[in-house]
């Protein structure tokens, strides 16, 4: 008998497992996610910092995030498997006054969301992170309930939950084609054959494209590269100091037990054009590029002092995948009913994947999904013209002003 789901997830990462996790949640079970590696967690997530920051300039972006933390600490409270949330709030450093003057609008975003946040003077900021220095700063923001998780328990916590529930979960499943009828999704097809489905979910990360065009759709998922440092441990940096961004040396650190983790968004950035590589080709290795990870070091300084210059242990890296226009690829295709998109995660995958799964959730089974979850649909793309080369730029624009004012 030919194998059969409701629903086929294609992708085991955060956002693959986020999404059947919801859609569990939701009442439907009868899904079936296909990964292509012999684990889940095995291609981008797991190189992910696993920062959640809640402060967003819009409130459906704040909500999101919010609805990601409300997740993940029920997860943390209930779940037999934890995802290793660490609720340590987070510090946000203002050097100018045009910085200001944005922690006072994001601010008034999140009292719109109800998201609690307040400014903290350098002593306040100093008992939260003692060994830093914070008299440069014109502003400190703080998110009492920010944090940081593990992506690889996350994701196994979203595993174990999901399959409680009836998901089912296959590892060395490639998919290589799908198969429609009459314009609709009808079938997956993988080494071992076809599955049959209603729907197919493509939350393939670095493969958005190719998956987009087993049924003929031309979509803008630009990989991008990433990285950050973690150094040699210190006697005195603890687990549950609060996550810093400093977005004027556009940084970001947090604890990493006793070490520090630290990474950037560097001006000019290194993306791929993803044409350029198959559906069954494993993405390009990344070497380590110390200048740029010694700059950021160097950025640190005026801030960590003699922190900036403890060893590095270890370096993560990988391909975070970003659109044009900085939003998700989430919903499903007029073009092609059946056909729904959850990639595009513009390097907050796993701290939005719970979001991006209500997001999916919304799209697909609620009568009439908010104005917001309906512009993120593929749609966008697919309907009007756009240029490979100018959508390359701007895809890896939004990486280089990530912590820009009015990003
Ligand atoms: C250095 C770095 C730091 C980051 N820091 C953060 C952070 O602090 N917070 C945050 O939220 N995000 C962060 N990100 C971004 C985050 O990692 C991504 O947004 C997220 O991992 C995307 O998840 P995904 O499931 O879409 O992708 P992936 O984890 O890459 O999963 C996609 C999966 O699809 C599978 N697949 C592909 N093609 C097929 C096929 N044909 N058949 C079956 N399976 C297939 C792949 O094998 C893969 O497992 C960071 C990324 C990097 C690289």
């Amino acid at each position: 008998m030919m194998d059969q789901a409701r629903i086929v997830i294609i992708g085991g990462g955060a956002i693959g497992a986020g999404v059947a996790f919801q859609l569990a949640e939701a009442g439907v079970a009868d899904v079936l996610v296909l990964e292509k590696e012999p684990a889940l967690c095995t291609v981008t997530s797991p190189q992910a910092a696993g920062l959640v920051g809640q402060v967003r300039s819009s409130p459906e972006r704040t909500r999101l995030a919010m609805w990601s933390v409300a997740t993940f600490s029920r997860l943390e409270r209930e779940a037999e498997v934890k995802p290793g949330w660490r609720q340590t709030g987070s510090l946000r450093l203002a050097q100018t006054e045009e910085r200001v003057a944005e922690f006072r609008r994001l601010m008034a975003v999140a009292d719109a969301a109800g998201l609690e946040t307040e400014l903290l003077d350098a002593a306040a900021a100093q008992r939260l992170w003692p060994g830093l220095d914070f008299a440069a700063a014109k502003a400190i923001l703080w998110c009492p309930s920010d944090g940081y998780l593990q992506p690889a328990d996350l994701v196994a916590a979203y595993q174990h939950a999901a399959r409680a529930k009836g998901v089912r979960f296959r590892t060395n499943a490639r998919v290589e084609a799908i198969r429609l009828e009459r314009g609709r999704v009808a079938a997956v097809r993988t080494q071992e054959g076809e599955i049959a489905c209603e729907t197919v979910i493509a939350a393939a990360g670095a493969h958005g494209y190719h998956i987009g065009r087993l049924v003929g759709l031309e979509l803008p998922v630009f990989p991008v590269r990433h990285h950050y440092v973690i150094t040699t441990p210190t006697d005195w940096i603890r687990p549950e100091m609060p996550v810093l961004r400093l977005p004027d040396a556009t940084l970001y650190a947090r604890a990493d037990v006793n070490a520090l983790l630290l990474g950037g968004w560097e001006p000019a950035a290194l993306s791929l054009d993803p044409r350029r590589y198959g559906l069954a080709d494993p993405l390009p290795p990344i070497e380590e590029d110390w200048p740029v990870l010694a700059s950021f070091m160097e950025q640190f300084r005026p801030f960590g002092g003699a922190l900036a210059d403890q060893p590095v242990r270890h370096v993560f890296t990988g391909w975070p995948t970003f659109t044009p226009d900085g939003r998700f690829i989430v919903g499903e295709s007029r073009r092609v009913p059946g056909f729904v998109c959850a990639i595009g995660c513009n390097a907050h995958g796993v701290s939005g994947s719970a979001g991006i799964g209500r997001h999916v959730v919304e799209a697909l089974l609620e009568p009439e999904p908010s104005p917001y979850v309906r512009s993120l649909s593929p749609d966008r793309f697919t309907e009007a013209a756009w240029d490979w080369p100018a959508a390359e730029r701007q895809a890896r624009h939004v990486l280089e002003t990530y912590y820009h004012i009015g990003h």
